[in-house]
């Protein structure tokens, strides 16, 4: 139960409880130190507006709650607006399909088991950095208030105001999302539907849960509700869906990391940080490979008693290590893809079905690190001379 009781002074305050936000409190609070959380929501993983996908490596590697997984993948389709089709897929590769209202919960469950102190309902309407603490104001019960730490870290998703407060600029660039969840019966792999007027510049999906329900959503560059109704309208027409009707969520997805993740006394993290894949907007995955090495600095600058920007511009440094080539290399191919026209995603997914590709993607994709992957296709001898006729294509 959440206890209303504050302490005078926290070692860190998290504003934020998604995913990113709480999965460092754990980290952070079986390191020994005092966490609270402040979430502006009054409850956890609500409204669900993710697809949930996360991969297993991913599960193996930050023990995240299993207790959410709703279905598994080792395949998706990939349809051309043009007729053609391409299964991808990669025996090393296993992809869950989550309930992510479960999947935050699971781990806001363990972060009370490690004693973090969460404030749900409780909305951070600013920071004030000073020498010698951080002061968030809050309104918690109607009431502003203030509470003090060493350190706060922003895990505020796709929310930016803090970022003003503080001095960051938020990201340069987003993807228009909607997402809605009906019954209705698939195939039983992901299916990924291309085309400048099914999903332009971007894509729609198709995952299928257990118990014929589908998660079915859009992602454009503007109207993303319109483009999602229409798409509803063809899947209802091949029979996969009713006339059965429910919520549509719509949410931007950043697609580039903000100029600065790091201040006196301040770390970002996660969507906040604009550390999501750009190829297809998830960012569950680098979210908590990043607040990994939040920890890591914040751990040491407890040690060093150092909170200056010099100290934890490390957190900076160790995260472009970690995943600015697959950042940098999947912008540049976002960037190309989203200016393609049919007849060019038509060949491109000729082109993906080529044996000699589908042993290039079995050996060397990745479902987190796609920057490994487009460097083995551009060392590929054949992509050169698709890739200028697909160019070509009219
Ligand atoms: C349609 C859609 C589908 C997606 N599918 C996938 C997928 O399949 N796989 C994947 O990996 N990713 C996916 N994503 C992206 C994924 O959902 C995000 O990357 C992930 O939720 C980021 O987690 P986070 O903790 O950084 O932020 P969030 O989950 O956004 O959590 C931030 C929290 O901060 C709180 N907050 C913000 N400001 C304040 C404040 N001032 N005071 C108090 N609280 C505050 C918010 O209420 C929120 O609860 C999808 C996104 C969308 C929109």
């Amino acid at each position: 139960m959440e206890n209303r009781k504050l302490n005078p002074k926290y070692d860190v305050i998290i504003i934020g409880a998604g995913p990113v936000g709480i999965y460092t409190s754990i980290r952070l609070a079986k390191e020994g130190l005092g966490v609270l959380v402040i979430e502006e929501d009054l409850e956890i993983g609500k409204p669900r507006f993710c697809t949930g996908l996360i991969s297993k490596e991913a599960f193996d590697k930050f023990s995240l709650p299993k207790e959410a997984i709703e279905n598994e993948f080792y395949s998706a389709w990939v349809f051309s607006p043009l007729g053609s089709k391409v299964c991808l897929n990669s025996k090393k590769i296993k992809v869950y399909v989550t309930d992510r209202t479960r999947f935050d919960f699971g781990l806001y469950n363990r972060a009370l088991d490690a004693g973090v102190k969460f404030l749900l309902n409780c909305f951070c309407r600013g920071i004030v950095l000073n020498n010698d603490y951080v002061q968030a104001d809050i309104i918690f019960e109607g009431e502003p208030r203030t509470v003090r730490s060493e350190v706060v870290i922003l895990s505020t998703g796709i929310k930016y105001h803090l970022h003003r407060n503080l001095g960051f600029a938020p990201p340069a660039n987003f993807l228009d999302c909607s997402q809605i969840q009906l019954s209705g019966k698939a195939g039983e792999d992901i299916e990924i539907f291309l085309g400048n007027s099914v999903a332009p510049h971007s894509f729609a999906w198709l995952v299928p849960l257990k118990k014929e329900k589908l998660r079915i959503g859009i992602s454009t560059r503007k109207d993303s509700p319109l483009f999602l109704k229409s798409f509803l309208n063809y899947l209802e027409s091949k029979g996969y869906i009713g006339a059965e009707k429910a919520d549509v969520i719509r949410r931007p997805i950043p697609l580039e990391p903000i100029k600065k993740t790091y201040n006196h006394r301040v770390l970002v993290v996660g969507d906040a940080a604009g550390q999501v894949k750009p190829t297809t907007g998830g960012g569950v995955y680098f979210g908590l490979l990043c607040a990994d090495l939040a920890v890591q600095t914040v751990m040491k600058s407890f040690k060093e008693k150092d909170f200056s920007e010099k100290s934890l511009r490390h957190y900076e440094i160790n995260w472009k290590k970690t995943i600015e080539f697959d950042l940098t290399m999947s912008i540049y191919l976002r960037k190309l893809l989203a200016n393609f026209n049919d007849g060019q995603i038509e060949e491109l997914v000729k082109f993906l079905s080529q044996k000699a590709v589908q042993q290039l993607i079995e050996k060397h994709a990745d479902f987190n690190h796609h920057g490994r992957f487009i460097k083995e296709l551009i060392k590929f001898p054949p992509f050169w001379k698709s890739f200028y006729q697909i160019l070509a294509t009219k």
